[in-house]
């Protein structure tokens, strides 16, 4: 059939679970037999809202439409809603139009790296994260992933009275129940120990891995300045999100202090938020949740952008980025010249059976498959036997943080 007549039959969102993390992957199903793309849509705090805004909104707006016309489906989905640049909206047009370069992809018979330009590199170089109550669990997690071949690894540690840092799942105090349970998180202890456990860990492992940390935007600027400058002397890879995104205006501030490598972006969604910090090179790394900014068309745009001010890619990729959206990620890793590192996240059983062609992690590398498209499928009759759950404690964990005095802190 030619690409003319193709077009659009169906779209519709899939929600699954197979990890315990609610994943929202849209199909797109064109009257082309057998011709059908999955694209990520995971906003896993309001999973069902995102749902809503791809069944009942994108669905009869884009059946009819031709597919292939990628760029047109974008522009008109962004502003068919009139108000825009929200993470709901943007993760239902995400879940289209990375379904839409898949499906092009697989109509070309073409991995879609191939299609953004083919591979600048053979794999992609990850990072992983290692937690601990202590120095020494951190440390030990730290040596588990060199181990399996890995090169750089995120480190963060439980700060005395609070949760392991960034571990939303682990809800707080189990004897409270989950709608009065709150987690205290102290700005000044933590700060004070982040540089404690850089020593440590550079103690004990030398200067070769790559040590990366998360100050998940958590504390006030003029001490998230302060880390930053503390950190330098560990030769940190990165630290990332330093600021809030409301807080973007003390890049120039923070830039002007340190040398530290600074990776920003996972909660952005409106391109006003990152040009100037890429155009003024305030920033080392861009890190968005490639759902979140729209999908793939407008983060090849970014990463196009960023490399012409000398700014690396990072795109966002723990748990909460289906394995469709991690195929995603590592398409245009393998295609931008100005990569930099990619958050990993290893697939349990459940999601690896759930959804066939799952990128594979080697030596610490991620591999796309070449198989047409990105690569990836879903077996739906498994994934409905993961249904998602409304309010787990992951939930509760965000909006629930508080400094001691009892103040609400941005997470
Ligand atoms: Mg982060």
């Amino acid at each position: 059939m030619a690409a003319s007549d193709t077009h659009i039959t169906d779209v519709r969102a899939i929600l699954t679970a197979p990890a315990g993390i609610r994943l929202v992957v849209v199909r797109v199903d064109t009257n082309q037999p057998g011709l059908y793309g999955l694209g990520c849509a995971t906003f896993t705090q309001r999973a069902r809202v995102v749902v809503t805004a791809i069944d009942e909104y994108l669905k009869p707006f884009l059946v009819g439409k031709n597919p292939f016309e990628i760029e047109d489906i974008w522009q008109a989905s962004f502003v068919s809603s009139y108000w825009r640049n929200g993470p709901v909206l943007n993760n239902a047009i995400s879940g289209v139009d990375m379904a839409l370069w898949d499906i092009l992809g697989k109509h070309a018979g073409l991995p879609v790296y191939r299609l953004l330009g083919g591979k600048c590199r053979d794999a992609v170089d990850t990072y992983r994260h290692a937690t601990g109550e202590t120095f020494e669990e951190v440390e030990e997690s730290v040596r588990g992933y060199l181990e399996q071949g890995y090169r750089h690894v995120r480190i963060q540690v439980a700060v005395p009275g609070a949760s392991t840092y960034g571990s939303p799942t682990s809800g707080g105090d189990q004897s409270v129940p989950p709608n009065r349970r709150t987690e205290t998180w102290p700005h000044g202890p933590y700060a004070r120990l982040v540089p404690r456990l850089f020593a440590h860990v550079r103690d004990s492992l030398g200067d070769e891995v790559e040590l990366l940390h998360d100050i998940h935007e958590r504390i006030p600027p003029v001490l998230a300045t302060r880390l930053c400058r503390d950190l330098e002397q560990f030769r940190p890879f990165f630290v990332e999100d330093p600021l809030a995104p409301e807080d973007v205006g003390h890049f120039d501030n923070l830039r002007r202090q340190t040398t530290v490598p600074i990776a920003m972006g996972e909660l952005f969604n409106n391109p006003n938020e990152w040009t100037r910090l890429v155009s003024e090179r305030l920033i080392d790394f861009i890190r968005v949740h490639l759902s979140q900014v729209g999908g793939l068309s407008p983060a090849r745009k970014m990463a196009a952008m960023c490399e012409f001010f000398g700014v690396r890619t990072a795109w966002h990729g723990p748990g909460d980025v289906s394995p469709v959206g991690h195929a995603a990620n590592v398409h245009l890793d393998l295609a931008v010249p100005n990569f930099g590192i990619q958050e990993a996240h290893g697939f349990c059983q459940a999601e690896l059976d759930c959804f066939p062609g799952c990128p594979e992690l080697r030596d610490g590398y991620f591999h796309a498959n070449d198989s047409p498209g990105l690569g990836i499928d879903i077996d739906e009759e498994l994934a409905a036997k993961f249904p998602v759950t409304d309010d787990p404690p992951f939930d509760l964990f965000w909006g629930n943080i508080r400094n001691p005095d009892g103040t609400i802190q941005k997470p």
